[in-house]
């Protein structure tokens, strides 16, 4: 065979939130039942999908419609009812021609990065959801480039770190934001975006920004849409419906373009999109059918009311548990489903890790500790996998030099 080559730094491709799973499949294997707190799939969490929704789903299996291809930027009427959706909130307006459906937001993230050139920089938080730092390290075969979010301050971006970076380094093109945010669950004010605005704007950068939890916040917070405070600047929301439905498995997501003949780059970016999802032909059809007629069922709002009252009764729960505890850093979320723990610098210690009394468990254990350079959250977590089978994500593989886990 000829030598198949990889691109350089594809090897080291890697998405911890599933791949702790092969770990945790070991445990699972000598006999022990799992506490499963890695990935934010609702369902695996016994979010449940409505009735109501699952019927409008089955009568869609019905049409005949279902089982075509849909237009390769998505169902028409779908990208209208997005399109007047978004408008209604007097923000910068689109129309159905700047919605692009994909194959959920994981593919759109994927295909987001794949097009710029390698030194054509964005920017990202960190801590971040690594689908997006992964991505964007891979199209530039290079490490991320992170603004701190600030574990001290509510975990809000550090703005003045952002921008010296912006400054300095003319490579970066455009800014991430996620908002409200994976892994922190917190949710930025509006003052917030609108700083970021002011340093796109200052450097000609292009804004994105991940809103796939913009309706699931709680406790009395809503989530600014980054189109409401954008003006004229190019810019790309990123939604989907994975876990608002809650509907992972319908691989659903897709993107709005805001402004997009603002500049010839970023027209062309979106045009490339579109290019590319038309060699692929089109993104799954039965999802985006569903979208407009589950969005406006009476019950929809019903619905998500109560699953939101829902994730504010946890996150409370969350902050009493970990609320005073020493030697770690919480702040109580606001949005998403995601809790942060971060421990105090120091704290973290091997030989205060959890006892195991199951021998073949430490054998399992001291294998997985065989691992190069692993930092100690990381130690922990597979601790905490051997020794209480929770299964939980370091921080440190959220592109992040902090250590901690999260826990959905
Ligand atoms: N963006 C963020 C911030 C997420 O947390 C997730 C999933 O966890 C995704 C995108 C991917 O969503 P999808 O299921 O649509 O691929």
């Amino acid at each position: 065979m000829r030598q198949l080559l990889l691109r350089p730094g594809a090897e080291e491709l890697t998405y911890e939130i599933r791949g702790i799973v092969k770990k945790a499949r070991q445990v699972e294997a000598l006999g022990y039942t799992m506490t499963w707190e890695n990935i934010g799939d609702p369902i695996q969490k016994s979010n449940r999908v409505p009735e109501w929704m699952k019927e409008i789903i089955a009568d869609l299996l019905k049409e005949d419609k279902t089982y075509g291809y849909a237009d390769s930027k998505g169902v028409l009427e779908t990208r209208r009812f997005l399109a007047d959706l978004n408008n209604a909130r007097g923000g910068s307006q689109i129309t159905a021609e700047d919605i692009l459906f994909f194959n959920g937001l994981g593919d759109a993230i994927a295909k987001l990065y794949q097009f710029l050139i390698p030194t054509a920089r964005i920017i990202g938080p960190s801590p971040a959801y690594s689908t997006h730092s992964s991505a964007e390290a891979a199209h530039a075969n290079a490490a991320p480039i992170t603004y701190k979010l600030d574990p001290d301050n509510q975990w809000l971006p550090d703005m003045e770190d952002l921008y010296l970076k912006v400054r300095y380094n003319p490579s970066i093109v455009g800014i991430l934001i996620i908002n409200p945010d994976n892994p922190t669950g917190m949710v930025y004010p509006r003052e917030v975006l609108e700083a970021f605005v002011k340093i796109a704007e200052e450097f000609n950068l292009l804004l994105i920004s991940d809103e796939i939890y913009q309706n699931i916040t709680y406790n009395g917070i809503t989530a600014v849409p980054l189109a409401e405070v954008i003006g004229d600047r190019p810019a790309i929301s990123l939604k989907g419906i994975s876990k608002e439905f809650p509907w992972p498995g319908s691989r659903c997501g897709w993107m709005e373009f805001y402004n997009r003949e603002s500049s010839i780059e970023f027209s062309k970016l979106c045009q490339t999109l579109e290019n590319a999802k038309m060699i692929e032909v089109c993104s799954t059809i039965l999802p985006q059918l569903a979208i407009p007629k589950i969005m406006k069922h009476p019950a929809y709002f019903k619905y998500r009311e109560e699953a939101n009252a829902q994730i504010g009764k946890r996150s409370d729960w969350m902050r009493e548990i970990l609320g005073d505890i020493p030697g770690i850093k919480f702040n109580p979320t606001q949005g998403a489903f995601y809790n942060t723990i971060v421990f105090d610098e120091g704290v973290l210690k091997e030989d205060q890790f959890l006892p195991i009394q199951d021998e073949k468990l430490q054998a399992l254990l001291d294998t997985w500790l065989l691992e190069k350079n692993m930092p100690m959250d990381k130690q922990f977590v597979y601790n905490l996998l051997a020794a209480e089978q929770i299964c939980v994500v370091p921080i440190s593989s959220f592109c992040s030099d902090l250590r901690g886990f999260r826990v959905t």
